[in-house]
């Protein structure tokens, strides 16, 4: 038996790491020939605890512990604070440990390395070794068809992408069959501006890769799956999707909150939460609570605390009063078991920041979303699910975060807010969103077992990983 090693590189970060972890435990399971090795890149600016424990609890599962390996890349000092340049100064850890492990004659032969995204200039290592190097693309097919397609503009039609920012045009796309409005494309695909290209220049490198694993499921994304693999400039892809964590547990069995939503009827709570980052301004954070109090629905909602002691006192006293009008229908939590929540018979609607993760599992439990995006490709999620798919409520598709400080978002009102939550929470989910989104619930759970299409892609891409070391 022809034993193989896959070596993964993500970005520590939940919504990236997890998806990875979890791809190469379903390859472990499906292949016993198959070991992997994670190289963990220190984080960069705090410690994502949920992810760290997440590791813990991996490396000590006695399923995988004998073929699932984690090895920490220590940090290396650099000025240079861009994120890719973060990942970019591993290349002489990387260098070490992979020479380590293909020294090492106790090791399965090496057959690929498999970068996150973000980790992508650490290609040029998996070249000097001769191995093949592969992407795992954590977001959905329309987000990879747009990056390559501003790739080409750029690079293959010189063209000054960065015309289009903030304007009011339609572009056509290979990947969307609808014209994409310039406002909801991903910021790094039209800012240019800090450090000047740096995000294209890296998402260039993708054609250096022998094929790219995406979260995703072809009836999910059907239309942008086709024009990816129509497009020659676009290596192999794989949509192994989705891959998640979706047994995630509530903090305690007799968790407050579990026990009060345990209470509430059927599809009656709408669930508010803004992924790992989402915090909001003080006047959007107002605007919001006042949208689910005059929405007439039961909540629960995910609140990051703001950093700022002053703002969190405020706030307290706020939402004291809040608390108080709502009490009964309405609860407020720090973080959540989001995928345990959404689960719960009594959750029915899910106004999100649709980040990829969130959106696959929305999916996964059937659960219909009202976009509320903030920041990275959520926008143009926002806009794929509501006007392509029609598998969402909008509450805004084109609301931006700005990290800079410069230009702060115009807030979105509370009628807004309190209009999109009753239109998705009525029986059907306003335009039929609810039996779109139950008919892709089943597709993706059909995805994933044998004969479905993702269960397919992970036979393709194991095989092909297979010839690597023929
Ligand atoms: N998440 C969670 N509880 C929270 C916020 C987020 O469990 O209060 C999880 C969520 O289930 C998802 C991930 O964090 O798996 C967020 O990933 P996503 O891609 O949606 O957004 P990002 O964090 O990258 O903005």
């Amino acid at each position: 038996m022809n034993k193989s090693e896959l070596v993964f590189i993500p970005c520590p970060a939940l919504s990236h790491l997890i998806p990875t972890i979890e791809t190469a435990k379903l390859l472990l399971l499906r292949d016993n020939r198959l070991s992997a090795t994670v190289f963990l890149p220190p984080h960069i600016y705090v410690i994502d605890t949920i992810a760290e424990t997440y590791v813990e609890t991996t490396s000590s599962n006695p399923t995988f512990s004998s073929r699932l390996k984690f090895i920490r890349l220590p940090p290396i000092q650099h000025s240079n604070k861009h994120f890719f340049e973060h990942y970019n100064v591993q290349i002489p850890n990387v260098r070490r440990e992979i020479s380590n492990l293909l020294t090492n004659e106790q090791n399965p032969r090496l057959a690929a390395i498999v970068l996150d995204i973000f980790c992508v200039g650490l290609v040029s290592v998996a070249a000097e070794f001769g191995l093949p190097a592969y992407l795992f693309f954590t977001g959905g097919a329309t987000c990879l068809g747009i990056y390559q397609h501003f790739v080409s503009l750029r690079f293959d039609r010189d063209e000054d992408v960065t015309r289009y920012k903030n304007t009011e045009v339609d572009l056509p796309v290979p990947c969307f069959s609808l014209p994409v409005p310039a406002k909801v494309l991903p910021m790094m695909t039209v800012d240019e501006t800090s450090p000047p290209g740096i995000f294209l220049t890296h998402f260039k490198m993708f054609s250096e890769v022998k094929g790219i694993l995406i979260n995703t499921f072809y009836d999910m994304e059907p239309y942008a799956v086709e024009s990816l693999l129509s497009d020659d400039k676009t290596p192999e892809i794989y949509p192994v999707g989705p891959v998640l964590k979706v047994e995630s547990k509530w903090f305690a069995e007799d968790d407050d909150v579990k026990k009060w939503l345990d209470d509430q009827p059927e599809n009656s709570v709408v669930f508010l939460c803004f992924g790992s980052l989402g915090i909001f301004g003080e006047e959007q954070v107002r605007e919001i609570a006042k949208g689910l109090e005059n929405s007439g629905t039961r909540f629960l909602w995910s609140l990051r605390k703001s950093y700022n002691p002053k703002i969190e006192r405020e706030r307290s006293e706020y939402f004291e009063g809040f608390s108080e009008r709502t009490k009964g229908f309405g609860r407020v939590m720090e973080w959540a078991p989001q995928a345990a929540v959404l689960a719960h018979p009594a959750v029915g609607g899910f106004v999100s920041h649709c980040g990829w993760n969130s959106t696959l599992e929305s999916v996964w439990f059937g659960v219909p979303m009202a976009t509320f995006p903030m920041h990275a490709e959520q926008q143009l999620n926002a806009f794929y699910l509501v006007k392509e798919m029609g598998m969402a409520e909008a509450i805004t598709l084109d609301y931006q975060m700005d990290f800079t400080g410069e230009k702060p978002p115009e807030s979105v009102g509370w009628e807004v807010i309190a209009g999109g939550i009753r239109r998705l929470m009525e029986e059907e989910g306003g335009s039929g969103v609810r039996r779109k989104v139950e008919e892709m619930r089943k597709k993706a759970r059909e995805a994933l077992v044998e004969g479905g299409s993702s269960y397919n892609a992970l036979t393709r891409f194991i095989e092909d990983v297979m010839t690597n070391v023929d």
